[in-house]
Order: structure tokens, then sequence, then C-alpha cells
């Protein structure tokens, strides 16, 4: 029988990433509520790294699964006698990305102790560097950006990790919130474009927190203090709280789908509330792509936020047309093509007594290759929507990401090369609306400078 991985219809996020510096916490207990917080960013595998345990030496756990299948028992994780930590989620792509080895944190010896490296994103420049380490006599255990930088680290003269770390950060290149951690520090930073979100808050007690997104503060009773910047490292050790900026001429290109679709409804991006966002998001959406309709309807769960916007701009009842299973992960065990072919029809059902005989806008918030969306308007129809007016709170994505976002080659995607007069006929849907990239960056409330569009405008940073 095979163990089939989804493959999914959608984007997927690379990882979430958290970790905190605190006397008296029990903070490898508080880091596994934070990565519950953060679970949506990556289920393929979780990992706590804790010190310095017992014998200075740090505590590590770290597997394959939810959080909830490497740490079952989290109350135990109070017995931890530490004062720092770092917890990971992954989401992993690509050829060996699945392997149990790559799951994080990952902690290495070297001659001025251990160290243990977590990250999100993707070093657009990693092949380079390591076969620059590997010639130098450099053996990788790993596919991961993290080891990549624990042997540039270990390379550099200095026994002070903050100094190692402005030495070898200023050569990474790509999209990257990496946490590091010594044993006696814990340095959080972001690549100078700050694709990839990281904050930092105060916790209860005293000492301070890193997440990948602010819900992991809310879960832990920590206090949101402010986003790291771009290019900006931050250490948390003993003396409390400094920053220093490690890369020049920073400018934020935070990546515009943590808001479309990544990030959770509860967490704030640069002062932006996610879930008002998408409202927003739809309600521009109703104004752009007006249609004759009875009912609106999301795809859970984030396109639901959108969807009440588009009803509530439109005039129109929001309905819960499609409901979501939620106990099927990416990975399940599933006999046949066939089934493989319908793993849309596995994970969402259409409330027929809602859809039957309506003229129906179902709201997503994007297509990528188009066969969920297929998929979907066949549901619909199916369970006897009279009509299915497609409608994306998103620009058609064009190209592929290069920013450690899972998105397939150009190639592969609906919109590439294919005009949106088109799109209805491949769906199958009666009308597809997208909201246009102005919009969408006005839904968001930023300026247009401050966030990565490159996946629809194929105006790529750093390439
Ligand atoms: Fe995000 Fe698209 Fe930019 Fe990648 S290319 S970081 S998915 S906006």
């Amino acid at each position: 029988m095979d163990h089939e991985v989804i493959k999914p219809g959608k984007l997927s996020e690379t990882c979430g990433v958290c970790g905190g510096f605190a006397d008296d916490q029990p903070l490898a207990f508080l880091t596994c509520f934070a990565l519950y917080a953060l679970q949506h960013r990556g289920q393929e595998s979780a990992g706590i790294a804790a010190g310095p345990g017992e014998g200075r030496k740090m505590w590590l756990k770290r597997g394959m699964g939810l959080v909830s299948d490497v740490f079952p028992e989290s109350a135990d994780l109070k017995g931890i006698v530490c004062r720092l930590a770092v917890g990971h989620v992954r989401y992993s792509y690509g050829e060996g990305g699945r392997s149990p080895e790559n799951s994080q944190p990952l902690k290495l010896r070297y001659r001025h102790g251990e160290l243990a490296v977590i990250h999100n994103g993707h070093l657009l420049n990693s092949g380079q560097l390591r076969e620059e380490l590997e010639s130098q006599g450099a053996i990788f255990q790993t596919d991961t950006d993290s080891e990549l930088l624990a042997h540039m680290v270990a390379r550099q003269g200095s026994s002070d990790l903050e100094q190692a770390l402005c030495e070898v950060v200023p050569r990474l290149k790509g999209a990257f919130a990496f946490i590091v951690t010594d044993g006696h520090k814990v340095i959080g930073l972001r690549d100078g474009y700050g694709f990839r979100p990281l904050s930092v808050a105060s916790l209860d007690g005293g000492g301070y927190f890193m997440a990948s997104e602010t819900c992991a503060f809310d879960t832990i009773g920590a206090e949101f203090m402010r986003d790291i910047e771009p290019g900006e490292m931050v250490i948390l050790d003993e003396e409390g709280m400094h920053s220093r900026q490690v890369i020049e001429n920073p400018c934020s290109k935070l990546c515009i789908f943590e808001y479309i679709y990544f990030a959770r409804p509860d967490s704030n991006l640069q002062g932006e509330n996610v879930h008002l966002v998408r409202r927003e998001l739809g309600r521009q959406l109703a104004r752009e792509h007006p249609v004759k309709a009875d009912i609106v309807s999301g795809v859970p769960d984030s396109s639901i936020a959108a969807a009440s916007g588009f009803a509530e701009e439109a005039g129109l009842p929001y309905e819960m047309g499609l409901v979501k299973n939620r106990y099927i992960g990416r990975t399940f065990i599933k006999p046949t093509q066939k089934m493989r072919d319908e793993g849309v029809d596995i994970k969402l059902n259409p409330v027929k007594k809602i859809v039957e005989g309506q003229r129906v806008v179902l709201v997503d918030d994007s297509i990528v290759r188009g066969t969920t969306s297929v998929k979907l308007i066949k549901i619909m129809r199916r369970a006897g929507a009279r009509e299915v007016h497609l409608r994306i709170s998103a620009p058609p994505v064009k190209g592929s990401c290069y920013y450690g976002i899972d998105i397939p080659d150009a190639h592969e995607l609906i919109a590439y090369n294919r005009p949106e007069e088109e799109i209805p006929a491949v769906t199958g849907a009666d009308s597809v609306g997208y909201l246009s990239l102005d919009k969408t960056v006005e839904a968001v409330g930023l300026p247009a400078g401050r966030l990565c569009r490159a996946c629809f405008s194929g105006e790529y940073p750093l390439l």
C-alpha cells in the first residue's frame, strides 16, 4: 500500500520558527505551544532544542509528523532545565526534502561548543556555497540551509556566535529567517529583503521570544514588541535583548502571500491583521468583479474571510457551501490512482441543501495549477449548483517563487501564458474573476514597494 503525499493544489509554506531566552521559565514547554500555533506553516516534522541542559549539553528532540506526534506528552517538557529554546515545524519540498535527517533543529558540535540552527526560507546561492565548502573538505549530512549556515559559522575564527554570524550572513543570498543558538545566546535574523516574517515579544515574567507569526505569542502569553527588520539580527541573552544591522541597504519585501494565504488570520504582519486584510481582499474583489448570484461561499479555511467580505460588499448571503475534513493531512494512505486524482473530494465536501439550484459565487484565494479549481467546480455542479462563478482574491500566479514558497514551475501554472478570458473554459466555471494586483496591494494597506509580488508581476527582487 502506497503512503502517498497530496501534491498541494495550493502554494505551500516552508517552515515555522520560534525561540526564546529567559530565566525561570519553562521555555521548552512554551516553545512547544508556540509550535502548535505555527503548525499551519509545516506539518512534515517538528523539533525543539533547549539548553544548556545537564552536563551543559543542549537537549534535542525532533521527528517526523505533527507537533502532537513528536511531543505527545508536552507537559513533560516542563521538567527540562533550560534558559533558552528554539523550535521548528517543517514543510518540505523537492527530492529528499521529506527525509527525517532534514528535520530541525539541526544540532552540531564544533570547536567552540554546540550549535542549534533552524530556518524558514531558501538560499539562492546554497549550491555555490555548498560546493565551496565541500571543496574544502566539508561533509554534509542534510540538504538544509541550516547545516550550510552551521558549517559557515564553524569556519569562522571567532568563538562569539554573534561575531561569527556578522561575518557569514552578508554572504547569504536569498530569503531566510534563521534562529541560531550556541547555548549562550539565541540569535534571530532576517534577510535584507525580509521575505519571510519574524517578530519578537516579551515574556510575562521576564525574557524574550521570537516567532514567525504573532499568533505564537498569544498562545504563550507573550507581548508582541516588534517585527525584526530586514537585514537585522536580534540577540537574546542574559543581558536582555539587543540588535544590530548585519546586511547593508535593506529593503522590505515581505511575501504578499503571507496575507493572502499562508499566515494565520489572528496574526499581524507589519502591523496589519491577516483576517482583516483577507476580508478587504474580498470586498475589493466584489467591487472589481460583481456578478448576479444567490449565495457566496468560500473555500475553507483561508478563503472564508475573503468570501465574507465579498458577500458583505455584494449584499449577498454568505453560506457554508463547502465543508473541509480537517483530519486529513498532507500524507495519508491512498491505494489507487483514481483516489489520488480525487484528493480534493476527500478533503472538501459540498453542503448539497445549500448549493442546490443556486447561483453560487465561490471565492478562493489563489489558483495555482488549476486542478483544485476544476475539482471544486465539479463538486459544486454535482451538488446541484445552477451556476458557479469563481472569484479569486489575488491576481493570477504567473511565475514560480525563488524565495522558499513551493510554487510549481511556471509552465505548470494555469495562468502562465494564458489570457484570463480562457480560464473559465479550463476550470469549467461560468465565470472567473481575479483581483487586480493594484487592488490586492491596496487591501493589504502597505506601500507596494514593501511587498514581494514577484510571482504575480514577474519582477523578482535579487535575480
Ligand atoms: Fe511570495 Fe510570490 Fe514573492 Fe515568492 S515570489 S516570496 S510566493 S510573493
